[in-house]
């Protein structure tokens, strides 16, 4: 019996992970459910997003599985989903984008895995405001200590890399690979530009790929390129490994490949825990309208099944959404040509289409 902390989350986050929970049961693995709660139901009853027994049940428990979560605008709220990378320590973000026969997409020979790095670079949140004291103190150093000018009336975004946070996620991605029988790592920067950051994070990870030689291959790609190679010949690619901000970017190219956030599945992982999720967010506009697609949550079980070594429900589990998918019968509305489309089915439909195949094999 495994112990996993479930929040279902916000908008179309209860209705989703009601279907895609229904789902990873009817697999037979045995799961207690430990239900904790995140987002804006959490801060009426507990005045914050993100209570601390939600925190204590994941740090117990050591895996969770969330629904999205709104990240209020302008209410002083953090984001749920950043606070929970920075509190457990989630350093890799790990997105698989497949295609899968009966999707809306132009391609159709697509299987890469893109590994994030997930607390460093421009994400890291160190900013100064233009016109502040010491932005105008920044400035002033910048052009003692370089010479260099910059303009006065500027923002400022800096954007660490570390060796130890560059090596840590390539060789998350190495051991991933190496995992699930992957033939190659690439990885994507901008090195001949920010030489002292994307630079280091290169070189790190030449040096990390050394010790993998013969096992799983290496290669490097600039990132401008690497979106043009994306949508030429994605096939050419397999396990990607990108410092955050290019794998914010390159994860929505990716999922736009495989036919679009609604089947995308993610994870936010540590040494010690790992969080599933849709990559998805909690499209308000939708809720209790039970019209949207589980598949993203459905994936994110299917990597969490795989985590918790439970390989076999796993790939039962997938085979079963992929052949529904594929007959295009029992499939939300965003698998149609239109929207209005009145022979989709809704988010239990297809559930229940799921399961109806699941109990087949
Ligand atoms: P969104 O992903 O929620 O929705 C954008 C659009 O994508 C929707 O209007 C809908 O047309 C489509 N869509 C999304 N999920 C779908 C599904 N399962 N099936 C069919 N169509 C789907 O993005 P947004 O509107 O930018 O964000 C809404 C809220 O979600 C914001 O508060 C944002 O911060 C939050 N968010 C949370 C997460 C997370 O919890 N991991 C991720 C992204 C966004």
């Amino acid at each position: 019996m495994h112990t996993v902390t479930l929040i279902p989350g916000d908008g179309i986050g209860p209705e989703i992970t009601e279907v895609a929970k229904r789902c990873v049961e009817a697999t037979g693995v045995k799961i207690k459910w430990e239900v904790r709660e995140a987002g804006e139901a959490a801060i009426e009853k507990y005045g914050t997003p993100l209570p601390q027994e939600t925190i204590e049940s994941i740090k117990r428990n050591k895996v969770a599985w969330k629904g999205p979560i709104t990240t209020p605008i302008g209410e002083g709220f953090r984001s749920v989903n950043v606070s929970l990378r920075k509190l457990l320590n989630l350093y890799v973000c790990l997105r698989p984008y497949k295609f899968y026969k009966g999707v809306r997409s132009n391609f159709s020979q697509v299987d890469l895995v893109v590994v994030r790095e997930n607390t460093e670079d421009l994400y890291a949140g160190i900013e100064f405001e233009q016109g502040r004291e010491d932005t105008k103190k920044l400035i002033e150093f910048i052009k003692e200590v370089k010479g260099e000018k910059i303009r006065e009336d500027s923002g400022i975004s800096i954007k660490p890399i570390s060796i130890e946070g560059s090596r840590r996620i390539v060789k998350a991605a190495f051991e991933y690979a190496l995992k699930n029988g992957r033939k190659k790592v690439t990885a994507v920067h901008k090195a001949n530009i920010m030489k002292f950051s994307d630079g280091l994070f290169l070189k790190v990870a030449r040096e990390v790929a050394s010790f993998y030689e013969g096992k799983i291959e290496f290669e490097d790609r600039l990132v401008d390129n690497m979106c043009m190679q994306l949508v030429q010949k994605p096939q050419n690619y397999d396990v990607l490994v990108l410092p955050n901000l290019y794998g914010d970017i390159i994860s929505d190219l990716c999922a736009g490949l495989v036919g679009g956030l609604g089947v995308a599945p993610g994870a936010n992982i540590g040494d010690e825990i790992a969080v599933f999720e849709p990559t998805h967010g909690s499209a308000p506009k939708y809720k209790g309208m039970n019209r949207v697609n589980p598949t993203g949550m459905i994936l994110s079980g299917v990597m969490m099944l795989r985590h918790l070594g439970e390989k076999e429900a796993a790939d039962r589990l997938e085979k079963a959404l992929s052949q529904v998918i594929e007959e295009g019968k029992k499939v939300t509305y965003d698998f149609k040509s239109t929207p209005d489309d009145p022979t989709a089915a809704g988010t239990t439909e297809m559930g229940e289409a799921i399961i109806e195949k699941l109990l087949q094999f």
